[in-house]
């Protein structure tokens, strides 16, 4: 596979990417220090891949999720400006843009604003580009979006901004309408929301079915469509809505005669996820996507914490570590779903490419966090008394990001999948087929390690 004109033009590619970032950090005065692989757990939202310690039995080391609580240890001892081509562990679902392994660039700086990592890591992004992809067209500066524009306007905080269609939301028109299938879904809760596909009033039953089976695979009910003909509305449900709803719908999306406006009335998440996967559907099928675009833009202001359904208690959107908004902190007890947080992500082309935060310097604030996670005072002790304990020697006000090297090759090298820019990567389930990796151990290693395997 190694020896294919296309692997060796991307690992070549990767090279000249990584040296690229070195140098550019390193004219501007930061130091790539290395961190531990064995370390202790530090969560990033997945779950941990162990080693046991051989000279201290039932022990385990966990290979880090990311270098996150070293490199802000770095910045209370006085490292200014960090960065290190980081390799990350996380043991989770694989898919096209995941890897068991994978490497990111790992930046941190003390005495930093948000804008100061944001314009870091663009002008990197922009110079880079231009040196190694000339080809490529960017947009700069990259826009900024809040993460409620983003789910408003695309239906997800990882929009792809290489085209239009924008999300139209449509509740208020139809709120008291006299079609249930809208006004029950609003009156509990729910949206109406629709996206117009330009030019596709004319599509045939079949192409309609396989939009709403597109839809019904998102988990949404159903989808309901309205074709802007000459001679007025094609829809299998104009005749339960008043002239004046369908005509205010119409205009509200923006849809012109020749135009499919498609509707999906259901709970918010499930409306922005399925309208998020029906526009970028269109997106490919209308050839709306330049295709050597490289369409960058900053997604801020992300809640800090999401709601864990299946445990019932508060989650870090993004780590632990994030710096709640100044201006929330009196919300951390009574509302913490409405906490926004100093945080960041960088989208290309709908893949999040990096994130990053402004991180909590005070040990009070991080313990709070903490406790709002549920984790115990002992457990937070036993987990990351390290962290708290640094936190009393004098912590900088900190910051940083990670922008991931594989996606961002793989975007510049034009590729489906993150295993096309590496060497040696491993299949969606994990395993390495060349060397047969994960493989048993013999039991005299088990008896070392103090393991025993127990039949599953
Ligand atoms: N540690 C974070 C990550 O791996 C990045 C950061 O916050 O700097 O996603």
């Amino acid at each position: 596979d190694l020896r294919r004109q296309r692997m060796q033009r991307n690992i070549i590619l990767r090279h000249r990417v990584v040296k690229f970032i070195r140098d550019f950090l390193d004219e501007r005065g930061f130091v790539e220090i290395e961190t531990p692989i064995l370390i202790k757990s530090t969560p990033e939202g997945a779950r941990d891949y162990l080693v046991p310690s051989r000279v201290n039995p039932g022990r385990f080391y966990a290979l880090p999720q990311s270098p996150q609580q070293l490199k802000q240890l770095l910045m209370i001892a006085g490292f200014e400006k960090y960065f290190q081509i980081a390799r990350c562990f996380r043991d989770e679902d694989l898919r096209g843009d995941r890897q068991p392994e994978h490497t990111q660039l790992d930046i941190e700086m003390s005495f930093v604003e948000q804008d100061d990592v944001l314009n870091l890591v663009e002008d990197c992004f922009t110079a880079l580009v231009q040196a190694v992809t000339p080809h490529k067209r960017i947009v700069v500066p990259f826009p900024r979006l809040t993460y409620e524009e983003a789910i408003a306007r695309y239906g997800t905080d990882k929009p792809d901004l290489r085209f239009g269609l924008e999300l139209m939301d449509l509740s208020d028109i139809v709120a008291r309408s006299g079609f249930k299938v809208f006004s029950d879904t609003i009156a509990s809760g729910g949206v109406v929301r629709g996206v117009v596909a330009p030019g596709c009033a004319g599509y045939s039953r079949r192409q309609l079915d396989e939009l709403i089976e597109l839809a019904q695979r998102q988990g949404a009910r159903g989808l309901v469509t309205l074709a802007v003909m000459e001679e007025g509305i094609k829809s299998s449900i104009a005749r339960h809505l008043t002239e004046g709803e369908i005509s205010a719908m119409v205009e509200r999306a923006g849809a012109r005669v020749g135009d499919l406006l498609l509707v999906v009335a259901d709970q918010p998440s499930v409306a922005a996820r399925t309208l998020d996967a029906l526009r970028r559907e269109l997106g490919r099928r209308l050839g709306l996507i330049e295709p050597d675009l490289l369409a960058f833009v900053w997604v801020v202001d992300f809640p800090l914490f999401k709601w864990d359904e299946e445990l019932q208690r508060w989650d870090a959107e993004h780590h632990p570590f994030t710096m709640p908004k100044e201006d929330d902190l009196p919300l951390l007890e009574s509302d913490p779903g409405a906490v926004r947080a100093n945080c960041y992500d960088l989208v290309c082309n709908g893949y999040e490419l990096a994130s990053g935060s402004i991180r909590i310097h005070r040990r009070d604030l991080q313990e709070k966090v903490f406790a709002l996670l549920g984790y115990s005072p002992e457990e937070t002790r036993a987990r990351f008394g390290h962290m708290l304990e640094a936190f009393e020697y004098g912590t900088p006000p900190h910051g940083g990001i990670a922008p991931g090297i594989d996606r961002l090759v793989m975007l510049l090298a034009d590729e489906p999948n993150i295993r096309e820019v590496m060497a040696f990567p491993k299949t969606q389930s994990a395993v390495d087929l060349m060397t047969g990796a994960p493989s048993p151990v013999t039991e005299e290693q088990l008896a070392e390690l103090h393991l025993k395997l127990i039949e599953s």
